[in-house]
């Protein structure tokens, strides 16, 4: 029989299982329509990859969903549900283009120079060249996407889907084109929309200067504004209907510095009288509120700004000017005018464009939108009525309020990558054209000449198709028909309304369905101090340097158990060390039960007698399968995670693999039915932990498997003898194909076992505790008189495990009922309501056993005094009656060891 290596060698292990896994084809769905045996009547479990930019290289964020994703899908796939993960990439738009400009820049060219079809031609070879990084990288991971059915938003097929949904839209009157104020980037020359604008906290000024009153001498309103230059749109001042100070030059006129416009003073009540002069500029071309008001009041627009927020021809003396110089030759030339009054420091809040970082411009600009509250609605009504449901449920306030005071949905960018939009305009008789096909002529006057509209389409818009175009709509593929709608939307909390809000609203509209009926939200991740990980600050965790260091499943075991729906996590290099070590750990757990097969007989002689300890970690293994399935329900992955650790480390591998030591070296069917407990610990451990830690979970699970089999075969037993060491149903081709441990219904019998082998862990402990105290050699073999009452019977069967584990001479062990005369000058402990008597006289200090009895009683009637305190108070009459009988038996307790304490101390002092 193979022996295991001595230690998990991740490197070695892990592209090796995922090569296995993939040709194997366990990540392709278990029932496939595209394959003949297809049963349509079996409800599948189906997640989309929230697909990364084609551009990105992995980081932590990738890491979470890939590994919370990864976890949903191979635990559905074993519980027998047949499974579809989506994998793919987006586009990527500004990304992707500021990527290949960049490189343009290096060969001291500008993509205007290059033409569009020659950019376009250069960003797909970029594409070919570099895109598939990141979906490399997301295979580190050990993700089970089905590879087959990966896909890219500009693919043809969704590229159709993408024509598909504008023309609905389009042909619903849901999609207008128009002049509307935007964010406008300059440094990008594109439209962004709201959600890609940044807001920062900077120094900057409150400028202060005089609206100068037409055909009066001298007289002014004064006006403070934090951006001059757009002194030069102005097209009214505003004032408060109410307020003294300026009530008398309403419907006058003022008069726009240098320029010399005249301009209306017009009263509104928007106006807010404390700010400022409690007098508004108002510029409808540059600013939405003042947008607002001039369309309220009938006011020109003046754009002053052109597409690099130059100062246009409106600007007058000003006109080429970058807007910053603008401000401050105007500032310049109205301080040598008089009309300054005074510059104050001010803190702006400045929106900076998320991708390229320069401050945005609200302009007005020609573009597409999409009628979005139509859509809105709908989606609203769907987490409404739990057709959608948010995890965690507090997302779902955030959800209404921000569909509730959305925008009409600007959709149209300036760049070049991406979905062009699909209108054509005709030269000849100014038709527009919105189809499906390229036209080849105008439908109204045949002409030729038509020309496609430059833009192309927001990323979000491709996007937001994702959980049904991948699948093939707008066609009734087989893939649609059984995969969609999805089940789990699974992403970080910070894209719920870039995308997770336009799928629902997409769906709704294209499918007339959702696209998935959980949202699950996961938080940010941040350094150990809690810190945002950020390359300025240097602080930024490499998920594949981690990966190289200790391993994937180290990485994803401390990325899932840290990781609570919704809440933001610390991580730390020392935590992903740690979860290295808890693979270790379960490989040399493996090691150890692959021996333990060697030193027991292949088949019993006669039915189980299960000791204590048996009995015991296979309750406590039923215990946890139950605690793991009711936390999966709901969504407590990283829960579920510490409980199997918790379990693993503490009772199966410090506790039960000791006291199994023991038992195999009795041989026979001792050493059989503890060798098939081990089997049967291991096996539904590695079960329960493969979603979590894949690598090691499946390579150790073979080498089990294996080893197994080999004894069954080389066994006398022949087919029809007992299935050995074998699962109940044998064993599957693969860890990750294997069946899910099912919780079974709570027998009496488990809580009775947990309950017994308690005590003798707490006597091991206590008496551990006192060795290490008395600093008694760990060889050294001691006598023990242990007092239990009722208990003894059930102590004196496990004389052999707690003269191993607590380093007792098993010939000097007397457990017993009652004892009259109680041994003086000795250490004596209370455990748990009984007393255990160690005769190490020779070691006993009575002043520090006097201080150590003092301070134990100390302890115990704080308790006392607490709970007292607590039961006396409302809380007795509030909670639940279980909680309060909890309480009320714990304080028994405290005060039955508080008597015994007592009663040592009286000893000792005797
Ligand atoms: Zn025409």
């Amino acid at each position: 029989m193979e022996t295991l290596p001595k230690a998990y060698d991740f490197r070695a292990t892990e592209q090796r299982l995922y090569q296995w896994w993939e040709e194997t084809g366990f990540f392709e769905p278990a029932n496939d329509p595209k394959k003949p045996d297809f049963d349509p009547g079996i409800k599948p479990f189906v997640i989309s990859i929230p697909p990364p930019n084609v551009t990105g290289e992995l980081h932590l964020g990738h890491a979470m969903f890939v590994s919370m994703e990864d976890l949903m899908i191979r635990y559905h796939r074993m519980r027998g549900i047949p499974t579809l993960w989506v994998p793919g990439s987006d586009h990527a738009g500004i990304a992707t283009q500021m990527q290949v400009e960049r490189l343009l820049a290096q060969e001291g060219l500008r993509r205007e120079q290059i033409g569009r079809e020659e950019f376009l031609r250069r960003t797909w070879a970029w594409k070919e060249k570099y895109g598939g990084m990141i979906n490399r990288q997301i295979r580190r991971l050990g993700a089970s996407t089905d590879w087959n059915r990966e896909r890219f938003t500009l693919d043809p097929g969704l590229s159709r889907a993408v024509r598909e949904a504008f023309v609905r839209l389009y042909e619903k009157g849901l999609i207008y084109r128009g002049p509307r104020m935007i964010n406008w980037s300059p440094g990008l020359r594109t439209a962004v929309s709201d959600l890609e604008v940044e807001y920062t906290e900077e120094p900057g000024f409150l400028y202060y200067f005089k609206y100068m009153l037409a055909g009066s001498d001298g007289e002014f309103i004064p006006v403070a504004t934090t951006r001059p230059e757009t002194i030069l749109g102005d097209t009214a001042v505003a004032v408060h209907p109410d307020d003294p100070r300026y009530q008398a030059f309403i419907g006058r006129q003022v008069i726009v510095p240098i320029l010399g416009r005249e301009i209306p003073v017009i009263a509104d009540e928007y106006v807010d009288r404390e700010f400022g002069t409690g007098a508004l500029k108002i510029t409808p071309g540059h600013d939405p509120n003042d947008y607002q008001i001039g369309l309220k009041h009938g006011l020109p627009v003046i754009s002053v700004l052109d597409e690099a927020a130059r100062v246009n021809e409106n600007g007058g003396p000003y006109a080429g000017l970058d807007r910053f110089d603008a401000r401050k030759k105007l500032w310049a030339d109205m301080a040598a005018a008089d009309l300054v009054i005074k510059e104050e420091a001010y803190t702006l809040n400045v929106p900076r464009s998320q991708r390229g970082g320069e401050i945005v411009e609200p302009m007005i600009s020609t573009q597409w939108f999409v009628r979005i509250t139509p859509l809105a609605e709908a989606a609203l009504e769907a987490v409404r009525d739990g057709r959608i449901r948010i995890v965690p449920e507090r997302f779902t306030k955030v959800y209404y309020n921000w569909l509730e005071n959305i925008q009409d949905w600007c959709i149209s960018r300036q760049l070049w990558w991406g979905h062009r939009i699909p209108v054509w305009y005709c030269q000849d008789c100014g038709a527009t054209i919105v189809a499906r096909q390229d036209p080849q002529g105008c439908p109204d006057c045949r002409s030729r000449r038509l020309e496609q509209d430059p833009d192309v389409l927001d990323t979000w818009f491709s996007s937001g198709l994702w959980p049904f175009s991948t699948l093939g709509w707008p066609e009734e593929t087989p893939d649609f028909r059984y995969f969609y709608p999805t089940s789990v939307l699974e992403t970080g909390y910070d894209i719920l309304f870039f995308w997770v809000a336009r799928m629902i609203m997409m769906g709704l509209e294209f499918t007339g369905e959702v696209p998935f009926h959980t949202v699950y939200l996961h938080g940010l991740i941040r350094d150990e101090h809690g810190q945002k990980m950020s390359k300025s600050k240097g602080n930024v965790i490499d998920p594949l340097t981690v990966m190289d260091d200790f391993g994937t499943d180290a990485l994803r075991f401390t990325l899932l158990v840290g990781s609570t729906p919704g809440n933001d996590m610390n991580l730390s290099i020392k935590k992903v060390e740690s979860n290295r070590n808890f693979a270790n750990k379960i490989w040399n757990a493996g090691r150890f039960v692959l021996g333990a097969l060697n030193q027991a007989p292949a088949h019993p002689e006669s039915e189980p007698k299960w000791t204590l300890a048996d009995c015991w970690v296979q309750a406590r293994l039923r215990g946890l399968v139950r605690d793991v399935d009711r936390l999966f329900t709901s969504y407590q992955y990283g829960e579920a995670g510490r409980l199997i650790y918790e379990f693993f480390w503490s009772e199966f591998a410090d506790w039960y693999v000791e006291i199994a030591k023991l038992q195999l070296a009795e041989g026979g069917d001792r050493a059989f039915y503890t060798a098939k407990t081990l089997v049967e610990v291991l096996d539904t451990s590695l079960r329960l932990l493969h979603p979590f830690t894949p690598f090691v979970t499946e390579e150790l699970w073979g080498h089990l498997k294996k080893a197994v089999l080999e004894l069954q075969v080389d066994g006398d037993g022949g087919p029809d003898a007992l299935q050995g060491f074998s699962p109940d149903g044998g064993w599957e081709a693969a860890l990750m194909a294997a069946r899910w441990p099912l919780p079974v219904a709570k027998e009496d019998s488990e809580e009775r076992s947990v309950n017994q082998f308690g005590l003798v862990m707490d006597l091991v402990r206590a008496i551990r505790n006192a060795r290490v105290e008395k600093k008694v050699a760990p060889s050294k073999r001691i006598p023990a008189v242990i007092v239990a009452g009722e208990r003894a019977p059930i102590l004196q069967q496990q004389g052999k495990p707690l003269s191993a584990l607590a380093g007792l001479d098993p010939s000097l062990l007397t457990i017993q009922q009652e004892m009259t005369d109680k041994p003086a000058g000795q250490t004596a402990l209370v455990v748990s309501g009984m007393q255990v008597f160690l005769p190490l006289e020779e070691l006993v200090n009575k002043d520090e056993e006097k201080s150590r009895l003092q301070a134990e009683m100390e302890e115990v009637k704080s308790q006392v005094v607490r709970l007292e305190a607590l039961l006396a108070s409302p809380f007795a009459q509030k909670a639940p009656t279980p909680v309060v009988e909890k309480e009320k038996q714990k304080l028994a307790s405290y005060q039955e060891t508080l008597a015994k304490l007592d009663e040592q101390m009286k000893i000792l002092l005797a």
